[in-house]
């Protein structure tokens, strides 16, 4: 299982709001019109990220 963004819901338009939230540090985006990018080796499947975004664009597969 793993935690992926979805780009059909990602706006990709602004700063990633759930970067502040992850509480490993495990969300980046390149710039603010970039998808952001999960690093599966410090993502420990917490759900923070897909409750705090509000497009919902976090997914678990
Ligand atoms: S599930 Fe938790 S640890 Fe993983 S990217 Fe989201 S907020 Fe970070």
């Amino acid at each position: 299982m793993k935690i992926i963004v979805n780009q059909e819901k990602c706006p990709q338009n602004h700063k990633c709001p759930s970067i502040a939230i992850c509480p490993q540090g495990a969300i980046s985006q390149k710039n603010i019109y970039a998808l952001p990018i999960i690093d599966h080796t410090k993502c420990i499947l917490c759900g923070k990220c897909m409750r705090f975004c509000p497009k919902g664009a976090f997914e678990k597969i």
